[in-house]
């Protein structure tokens, strides 16, 4: 067997021993004599399953008691709709910091369910940073401001939680359960679980229990974030294979020093990766404000296309692969989610000064 370090940005790399746990009970799930997706999502092995991955990850992320935990299918994109369908049915405004592809495509979706405007943009200056609290435009009546915690194509992420005196609703997918959160600035808090958790299938939302006793009711019922809480995520047949999976990634999270590690790992391995495109004296970009820089996706630019492209070849070869930025933007990016190891990341490093001397 032979494993590569995988930069992609989602789906990503997962942790080895998930992986290999998850292969050796595949076929015969603890002597049932039937695989965990093939038995009833009603039976107590799968019940145990789903119950302990929520109960880990309210652990993990410390989630107060007042919000509820449940998975959706539909990735974080559903939540670009569920979120002002729910929250808006009143006829009130929404705020939008648009930080970057994927606060746009939020945005663009809240305009067709309510009345959702851009609270701040960067788009004029190539996205790169997030706003100050005072660049925010909030409007009367607004009911949220939503913000993209790290915006995965530009690398841009917030490291400071804005100050406003409304409630804050996050898209945190690609750097769910990466550090702390003050949850008592949020209302919801979502995120698609193919980032940092596990593999894709689902969302992950996190929403304040007082929200959904004023939440919309006239949706069809798999839209309402209420039937999902009452029925524990299993209104329907939930993604029995992606809870399983993710609920491996946190029981390891769990054990492995929590959410506060995780903070710490995500730290080191990014001032490495930063360290080394500061260092290589302009040979390497990055074109974000230092301030907003992503720990979890690190975009950078070589002198030129040609050989950035042959940046992402040699470094395929090396056994670094998914280094390609995103086809909207180019250049090179390096997704170091919560499952990158170290050593990824060192190995990236050393093949970039490596390039370097040779290409530079
Ligand atoms: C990947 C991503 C999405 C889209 O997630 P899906 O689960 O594919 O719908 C949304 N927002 C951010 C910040 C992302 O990184």
């Amino acid at each position: 067997m032979m494993r590569i370090y995988n930069f992609s940005a989602g789906p990503s790399t997962l942790p080895l021993e998930v992986l290999e746990e998850a292969r050796d009970e595949l076929v015969d799930y603890r002597d049932t004599g039937m695989s965990i997706i093939e038995m009833s999502h009603r039976g107590p092995e799968y019940t145990a399953v789903h119950e302990a991955a929520i109960a880990d990850a309210r652990a993990v992320y410390r989630v107060p008691e007042d919000f509820a935990a449940i998975f959706v299918q539909g990735g974080a994109s559903l939540q670009f709709a569920m979120v002002p369908l729910n929250l808006l049915g009143d006829g009130r405004r929404a705020g939008y910091v648009d930080t970057g592809a994927w606060a746009s495509k939020a945005l663009a979706d809240a305009g067709h369910h309510g009345d959702a405007y851009a609270a701040w943009s960067g788009a004029d200056e190539g996205y790169r940073r997030v706003p100050d609290d005072a660049e925010l435009a909030i409007e009367d009546g607004t009911r949220y401001l939503h913000i993209t915690s790290n915006e995965t194509i530009g690398g841009v992420q917030f490291h400071r939680w804005p100050e406003v005196d409304i409630p804050l609703v996050a898209d945190m997918s690609s750097d769910f359960f990466s550090r702390p959160i003050p949850w008592e600035r949020f209302d919801v808090v979502y995120g698609g679980v193919q980032k940092n958790l596990g593999p894709a299938g689902a969302a992950m939302v996190f929403i304040r229990r007082s929200v959904l006793e004023e939440a919309n009711r006239e949706l069809a019922a798999y839209l309402r974030y209420d039937v999902h809480v009452a029925k524990d995520s299993m209104y329907n047949t939930p993604p029995v294979f992606t809870i399983y999976m993710v609920g491996k990634v946190l029981r390891r999270l769990r054990e492995h020093g929590g959410i506060g590690a995780v903070a710490e790992r995500a730290e080191q391995k990014a001032k490495l990766l930063y360290g080394a495109i500061d260092g290589s004296g302009g040979f390497y970009r990055n074109p974000v404000d230092p301030a907003s820089r992503s720990l979890m996706n690190v975009v950078f630019r070589l002198p030129d296309e040609a050989l950035e492209a042959r940046f992402v070849e040699q470094a395929t070869d090396a056994g670094l692969s998914g280094l390609k930025g995103h086809r909207s933007v180019g250049g090179c990016r390096a997704s170091i989610y919560n499952a990158m190891p170290i050593d990824g990341v060192r190995a990236l490093v050393e093949f970039m000064d490596d390039f370097l001397r040779r290409e530079g």
